[in-house]
């Protein structure tokens, strides 16, 4: 095995974890002609995956954090709502604590979420054009659609509720068009006649599938020369301060340098590596229906259910929920029902009778101050993270794998990352 004291293209670096950050990551990292072996024991996208099942939304506008001043007064409202789209189970709530302490006090005051906001602005602003290309290299342009993301409101005082975030938004520059209920009706006909009013975010775009984008993408890096191993990374073996391989379980792969984008699994690793980092699951759902196209053309996102609807290649997919719980309990279906209900209720014609071809839970990995952990560790030299993206990771996927190729390359990224060093935890 070579050691080497600076990164050269002849390095070899593992990639831990197939998701569609560990896939960008890999794919930028090639570019630079490094190799890159990517290690996970689930298929590239698969169930076991956030990217699997997200609502595919592919946001340029993606800019607010989750903590917000005031955001306790609605959460409060939300718990006492059995149906509604946040929920904790109160038996994890102990452990949960010291996350949702950090989570309320990055929200504190309008200065913090502008500050926030900036960081995530650079990484989701060029989203759209990165995807459409990133898809049409990889043969499936087809699947990266452009039809802008719809935000609709029962009436205007819903609507003002939620206003400062527009303003916001309209500060960096980002378009966003105001809708009346006829506009409304002219984009979305099937739209119930309750919501009378709506934002159009014209730049944003939609995935139609997620698994065969990351599919796709996995070949790709295949064609140029990566390696993909089915195996849980468990650890690292470092000496002389530097990273010498990744184990799994008795076994090693033997690499100069690595990055971890294993999305909820990242937290085990990070403390395998030493490091501490506040990172939990916020477990999320989606249901797809067979809907025949008569619902939805373009994604839409009703603001009193927190939902993203969208359609996909294999039908109506309606994703969301918010559940604070452990990663490794069991899902609740009728959180899945829940979503399946309200959707139905946002169209003229219900659906709700309509077929089920899919149900799913996964776990977005989700930091409290709403800004992904990407950097160097603390621990080592040759190791660095690229994690906790929380509901964005498909929007940031791009950004955070062009950082990641520079820092693996030593050269210095085009935007400070000092913002989402693992030393803020
Ligand atoms: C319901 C829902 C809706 C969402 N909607 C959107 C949306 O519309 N737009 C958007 O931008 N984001 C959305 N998200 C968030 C987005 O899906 C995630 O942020 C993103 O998928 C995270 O990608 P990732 O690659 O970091 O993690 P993942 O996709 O979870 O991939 C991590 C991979 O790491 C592997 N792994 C874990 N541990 C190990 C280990 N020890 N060794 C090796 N491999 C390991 C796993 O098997 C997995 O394949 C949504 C999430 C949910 C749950």
């Amino acid at each position: 095995m070579r050691t080497k004291s600076h990164p050269d293209k002849e390095t070899k670096v593992a990639v831990i974890g197939a998701g569609i950050v560990g896939l960008m990551t890999a794919l930028e990292i090639q570019r630079t002609g490094r190799q890159v072996v990517v290690i996970d024991p689930g298929e590239p996208g698969g169930r076991q995956a956030a990217s699997y099942g997200n609502a595919g939304w592919i946001s340029t506008s993606n800019i607010m954090p989750l903590s917000v001043p005031g955001l306790w007064r609605d959460v409060i409202g939300y718990l006492l709502d059995k149906s509604g789209p946040f929920v904790i189970r109160w038996a994890y709530l102990p452990r949960l604590l010291p996350w949702l302490i950090r989570f309320v006090w990055a929200g504190r005051n309008w200065k913090k979420v502008n500050d926030c906001a900036k960081v995530r602005f650079e990484l989701c602003r060029h989203s759209a054009e990165d995807h459409k290309n990133v898809a049409a290299e990889a043969g499936v342009g087809h699947l990266i659609e452009q039809k802008g993301q719809l935000y609709i409101y029962r009436d205007k005082s819903q609507f003002l509720a939620a206003a400062s975030g527009w303003d916001m938004r309209r500060r960096f520059g980002i378009k966003v068009t105001e809708l009346g209920k006829d506009d409304l009706r002219k984009l979305e006909p099937n739209i119930s006649a309750r919501y009378t009013c709506g934002v159009l975010l014209d730049d944003g775009c939609h995935c139609t599938d997620v698994k065969a984008y990351c599919e796709a993408i996995a070949e790709l890096i295949r064609k140029r020369g990566g390696k993909f191993i089915r195996a849980r990374a468990t650890g690292f073996q470092i000496s002389d301060g530097r990273l010498r391989a990744v184990k799994i379980g008795e076994a090693s792969i033997e690499c100069e340098q690595a990055v971890v984008t294993a999305g909820i699994g990242s937290k085990e690793l990070a403390a395998a590596a030493g490091d501490r980092v506040s990172l939990e699951s916020e477990r999320g759902y989606h249901v797809m229906i067979a809907d025949g196209g008569r619902t939805a053309t373009r994604p839409i996102m009703p603001a009193d259910g927190k939902i993203g609807i969208t359609p996909m290649r294999q039908g109506l997919r309606i994703a969301g929920q918010i559940e604070l719980a452990s990663f490794k309990a069991a899902p609740d279906w009728r959180r899945a029902d829940i979503l399946h209900q309200f959707a139905s209720r946002v169209f003229e014609a219900p659906f709700e009778s309509d077929k089920v071809i899919d149900r799913w839970m996964g776990h977005r990995p989700a930091t409290p101050d709403g800004l992904p952990c990407i950097g160097p560790t603390r621990s080592c030299g040759g190791l660095f993270y690229g994690f906790g993206h929380g509901g964005s990771g498909l929007a940031q996927a791009p950004a955070t794998a062009k950082l990641l190729a520079a820092l693996v390359a030593g050269q210095r990224p085009r935007l400070d990352v000092s913002p989402m060093s693992v030393r803020r935890f």
